[in-house]
């Protein structure tokens, strides 16, 4: 597995694959692997020649008072994991590589990124569009992979490539769970084993409004208040969001009439955790 820390190496390495006729395919990762990002990397495989990865946590995409000087990084470990599961090349580019002195330009998506984590981090989707299209235009990938679990995200940079007309292809890759229910996340590591615990009402809510729905209960108003009910039990847990959505135009729904986005934004101690799932109904 090659190790490229430069813009311009990398972005050559890009074109002589190119010109071989190799197929490139991304996974743009802010690193501290788990399973998650693992299934991404094992997904985009087979859709490809040559499988690179990204690791860079993003200033950009981190509001002031959050958490980006202490993300959990280990470089060395994701290396190892991915070199397990054999991936051609690794970006790791420093800060100063990808928003060197002068740095003056943003890509943003309007619409949809102006809600749900959009709303609580003003600045989070923009620095994501950023990050992701100067990735695009350094790896050169012909198809890259993002998670469901970061699903606005996703939605965004579909959004992203279709208005720009960016010719990749953006493949979509299913929440990877713990066996629990709690949805894998680098800031899991954050949480107390009592937080941990905490944590799994994320994933109990979303199944709960699932079971209501299959019940007959069709009004947001109710299953919303359900699903705060399960995330509120007692202490150390504070909810930023949680909302029924149009899973395309991200408005809000007075009723479930067909599948519909379950967003959660919740604190648990410091760690904000976000799940989603798509609501169906059963008949
Ligand atoms: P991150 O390193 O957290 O920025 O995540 C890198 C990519 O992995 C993003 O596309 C995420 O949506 C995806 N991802 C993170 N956690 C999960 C998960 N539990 N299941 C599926 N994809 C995930």
């Amino acid at each position: 597995m090659r190790i490229i820390e430069s813009v311009s190496e990398m972005q050559q390495q890009a074109d002589l694959w190119r010109r071989e006729s190799r197929r490139i395919a991304l996974v743009p990762t802010m690193g501290y692997f788990h399973e998650g990002h693992l299934a991404l990397m094992r997904a985009i495989r087979d859709h490809a020649d040559i499988l690179v990865i990204s690791i860079f946590v993003n200033p950009a995409q981190f509001g002031p008072g959050e958490d980006f000087e202490r993300y959990p990084r280990n470089l060395e470990r994701d290396l190892g994991l991915a070199r397990g599961v054999g991936v051609d090349a690794a970006f790791v580019p420093t800060t100063g590589e990808i928003y060197p002195e002068g740095y003056q330009t943003f890509v943003e998506v309007k619409g949809i990124t102006q809600t749900l984590c959009g709303k609580s981090r003003p600045n989070f989707f923009r620095g994501v569009t950023t990050v992701v299209s100067k990735l695009f235009n350094i790896v050169k990938p012909h198809v890259a992979i993002f998670g469901e679990k970061d699903f606005q995200q996703l939605m965004t940079i579909r959004r992203m490539v279709g208005d720009l007309n960016m010719d990749i292809q953006i493949l979509g890759h299913p929440t990877v769970r713990e066996a629990d229910g709690l949805a894998m996340s680098s800031r899991n590591a954050y949480l107390t084993s009592d937080q941990r615990f905490k944590a799994l009402r994320l994933s109990r809510s979303l199944k709960e409004a699932q079971d209501l729905l299959d019940r007959g209960e069709r009004r947001s108003d109710a299953i919303l208040s359900r699903v705060r009910e399960v995330l509120a039990e007692d202490g150390d847990v504070r909810i930023d969001y949680a909302e029924l959505r149009d899973p395309h135009s991200f408005e809000e729904v007075p009723e479930v009439t067909g599948p519909t986005l379950l967003a959660l934004a919740v604190f648990v101690g410091v760690a904000r955790l976000i799940d989603n799932c798509i609501l169906h109904l059963s008949s």
